[in-house]
């Protein structure tokens, strides 16, 4: 007798079945690209054996929780999906199998245990983004810097703030209200959506909401809509600085930057040119790349909880991509990248490791 379908009981997971197996008529062309799987050298955890293990809980097979907990190996950086010639979408394949998961009672317990952490740290922030201040009551732009770099990098965080407002000509800034992203990552979609609302409530009256942190301004731009909330125009610093370059001068200090492609930037917004444009502005000299770049750019491990749920495999991560800058560039260079995470990352493996946003402010005129 064959095991009974779990179909009727993951609705979201249901509907996406195609997807589940898709997978496993492919010769895993997608497998070089999945840092996860790379760092730990575990078929189980490449995009594949991934989608399969979500494929097997949903046609019924026993021993669930390891299957449905693999959803978490995962940094969200969706770099398979540049080499899936289906386009499948694992990435947000495996976002529904946390929310199965977590619903279900088989979320890992770091999971459970960072979702109870919440109020804490949503305090935290709020302490943190006082420094930052409210800014401008009646200005049209929102600054949203980002919870990461709000909490991590305060001190400039509140420099970056003073900037981005005289850039946009003034700005409220929302810095004490976290987007929701970790949330979604945690597969809490109704906390994520009434997070969403919530964040909503605090724009509403805006014309455009400006957003340094890229995982922040993916939330906003892709996430949001999934879960019907609706934001006035969203864009992320570097367009807006791009937009207003004029504005903008040139740096005395010469030194040239290397440029890393935050994952939720560049190949979740498209937005590979922005900021090397504006970089180029700053210093006169497009900026140096990595070897891997643009659409197959490192990812740091940070993102998508990674560093909570497995967090050797993303601190290798985070090392591997501090080498690659080292092997590339030698040390000392300057690496500028718009992900806080990264940026954390890169600085405890010695890499001098500065924020996009903060040099668009230290530019404005
Ligand atoms: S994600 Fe695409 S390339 Fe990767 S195993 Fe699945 S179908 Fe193949
Ligand atoms: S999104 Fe990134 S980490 Fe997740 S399965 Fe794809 S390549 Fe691996």
């Amino acid at each position: 007798m064959s095991a009974p379908d779990n179909a009727h009981r993951l609705p979201l997971l249901g509907a996406s079945r195609a997807h589940t197996e898709l997978c496993g008529y492919c010769p895993k062309l997608c497998r070089p690209a999945c840092p996860v799987s790379t760092v730990e050298g575990r078929e189980s955890v490449t995009p594949w054996g991934k989608m399969r293990a979500l494929g097997e809980w949903l046609g019924g097979a026993s021993e669930i929780a390891p299957r449905a907990q693999r959803a978490w190996a995962c940094t969200g950086c969706l770099h398979c999906r540049e080499l899936c010639l289906l386009d499948n979408p694992v990435a947000d394949t495996l976002s529904l199998g946390r929310a199965e998961a977590l619903a279900a009672g088989y979320a890992p317990p770091e999971v459970t245990a960072f979702l109870e952490d919440l109020p804490r740290r949503a305090e935290r922030l709020e302490a943190c983004a006082r420094r930052l201040g409210p800014g401008d009551a009646d200005a049209a732009t929102a600054w949203v810097p980002g919870c990461t770099s709000v909490v991590r990098e305060t001190d400039h965080a509140e420099e970056v703030s003073q900037g981005i407002r005289r850039l946009a000509v003034g700005a409220r800034v929302v810095a004490d209200v976290c987007c929701g992203a970790p949330l979604w990552d945690a597969g809490d979609r109704q906390g994520f959506a009434r997070q969403a609302e919530r964040f909503a409530q605090r724009v509403q009256g805006r014309v455009r909401v400006v957003v340094g942190d890229p995982g922040c301004a993916y939330a906003l731009k892709v996430l949001y809509p999934r879960v019907g909330v609706a934001l006035p125009l969203v864009e992320h610093v570097s367009e807006l600085a791009l937009r207003e370059r004029s504005r903008l001068s040139r740096r005395s200090d010469p030194e040239v930057p290397v440029y890393h492609d935050a994952c939720k930037l560049g190949r979740g917004l498209g937005l590979f040119d922005a900021p090397r444009s504006v970089l180029e502005h700053l210093t006169g000299s497009a900026p140096d790349e990595l070897d891997e770049n643009r659409s197959r750019a490192n990812c740091s491990g940070g993102g998508a909880l990674l560093p909570v749920t497995r967090g050797a495999t993303a601190d290798a991560l985070g090392r591997s991509l501090a080498e690659a800058v080292i092997f590339r560039h030698g040390p000392g260079r300057v690496v500028v990248t718009a992900c806080a995470s990264s940026r954390q990352r890169l600085r405890q493996a010695g890499v001098r490791a500065e924020d996009l946003s903060h040099w668009i402010a230290r530019g404005v005129r």
